[in-house]
């Protein structure tokens, strides 16, 4: 049996694990099977339990923008390490990683460290309320932005995953502040500016959406969200959770030319750590505690091996000038031969990709927002999961996730990608 060891880890997991995972996608639910258990990973490559090696199209989720264990992020770790773990004080390297952000991205003026993309994306809501004095947000429906209890409406991947559009637990009194509109449907968004009048505090929006699988924004969509969100006093986030540092250094407001009031970051920012964080001109960041009123803290935030791994990943793709262009050259070939792979088997797709972020959809003409994706062949994404997966490609495990490429991923990868895609069977 192909994967012997991790059956038997997941069984043991199950007994002590809900689900037997920390994070529900991680249970192989939507694509059936056994998760596999991991237990090295270096560059391009997972090495299971069974001592199976994988190419990793995952990374992480995202975080793993340079392939897993870089060398030079290994020994700063392995240095800020014998300094300490953790001192609940403040440190310079703080400052040092806030600064080089704050330099370095557009329209940003200061960031406050958090641990995960979900207190990101919930600090920023209240701030943006506390700012504002109103207590409605509006967000799209199929971008996730944590499991915060505001968001966990219409929430795209993991939820989409197990069909269950709004979590128990989440009472009437917070669901009624969440608006919802179809991503990429502008119009949806006037009519609820129209109908609540100065009460929205802020629209929150994946400005490449990933929790759907991959979808990019159309017609001007995210000018008209800045727009809008000018004419009614309202604030703009944009959660760059996974566009952060992947689409661009400065992100998605690098990279598609739109600026954000507030802007949200998780993922490559840790390089591989829990760390998210969350920035903004100053005159809505001063609203923040201890300077502010609105409350907002953390015991680990800006845990001092954290901030190290992610300064020296973001210092170590800052340092590379082609770092990006070669990033999407190596999607930009996934992306186009595996298409190519597909049009000959003769299988109906539609592949979105921007930068380093891709999915495919299959039996659909277009994917432009939730419901389309819904209509699309979950059913064969699954099944070209296990196939090239018994051949060492591991893809996320659900048509509703986004491929996250790493710089690790070199001609040889590619290939065997291919190679595999090309024994697909349907
Ligand atoms: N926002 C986006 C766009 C995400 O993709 C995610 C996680 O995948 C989050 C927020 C939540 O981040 P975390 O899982 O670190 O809490």
């Amino acid at each position: 049996m192909l994967y012997q060891r991790s059956s038997t880890l997941f069984e043991e997991a199950y007994k002590y694990i809900p689900g037997g995972v920390n994070s529900p996608v991680r249970a192989f639910k939507s694509v059936g099977g056994v998760p596999i258990f991991m237990k090295y990973a270096k560059g391009a490559y997972l090495t299971d339990e069974d001592d199976r090696n994988y190419i990793d199209y995952i990374n992480s989720w995202g975080p793993a923008i340079l392939g897993h264990t870089h060398p030079e992020v290994l020994e700063a770790l392995k240095l800020q390490a014998e300094k300490g773990f953790s001192f609940g004080a403040p440190t310079e390297l703080e400052t040092e990683i806030a600064k080089y952000i704050v330099e370095n991205v557009p329209n940003v003026d200061q960031i406050r460290m958090v641990s995960s993309g979900t207190e990101a994306c919930m600090s920023a809501i209240r701030l943006a309320r506390g700012y504002t004095e109103r207590e409605k947000i509006i967000k799209f429906e199929g971008c996730y932005h944590g499991h915060s209890d505001s968001f966990l409406i219409q929430a795209g991947s993991g939820m989409a995953t197990f069909g269950s559009p709004n979590s128990p637990g989440v009472t009437q009194g917070t669901a009624k502040d969440t608006l919802l509109a179809e991503y990429n449907n502008i119009e949806q968004v006037e009519e609820l500016f129209k109908n609540n009048p100065e009460q929205i505090a802020a629209i929150i929006v994946e400005p490449i959406a990933g929790n759907m699988g991959c979808i990019l924004p159309e017609n001007q969509f995210l000018q008209n969200l800045r727009r809008i969100c000018d004419e009614n006093g309202a604030l703009l986030i944009f959660d760059e959770v996974m566009t952060g540092f992947r689409l661009a250094f400065g992100g998605a407001q690098e990279a598609l030319g739109v600026k954000a009031d507030l802007v949200t970051y998780g993922k490559v920012i840790g390089g591989g750590l829990p760390v998210g964080a969350f920035a903004g001109r100053n005159e809505i960041m001063n609203w923040l505690s201890p300077r502010g009123r609105v409350y907002q803290a953390g015991t680990l935030s800006g845990n001092p091996l954290a901030m190290r791994a992610g300064l020296k990943t973001l210092q170590l793709i800052k340092e590379d000038a082609d770092f990006y262009k070669k990033l999407d050259k190596t999607t930009e070939t996934l992306d186009f031969e595996i298409g190519k792979i597909l049009n000959e088997k003769g299988i109906r797709h539609r592949i979105n990709r921007k930068g380093s972020m891709m999915s495919i959809f299959f039996d659909v003409t277009s994917a432009s927002n939730f419901n389309e994706v819904n209509n699309s062949n979950i059913g064969l994404f699954n099944n070209l999961f296990h196939q090239v997966l018994e051949q060492g490609i591991y893809l996320p495990p659900s048509g509703y996730e986004t491929w996250f490429i790493s710089s690790a991923i070199g001609d040889t990868e590619i290939d065997k990608t291919l190679e595999a895609f090309r024994k697909f069977q349907y």
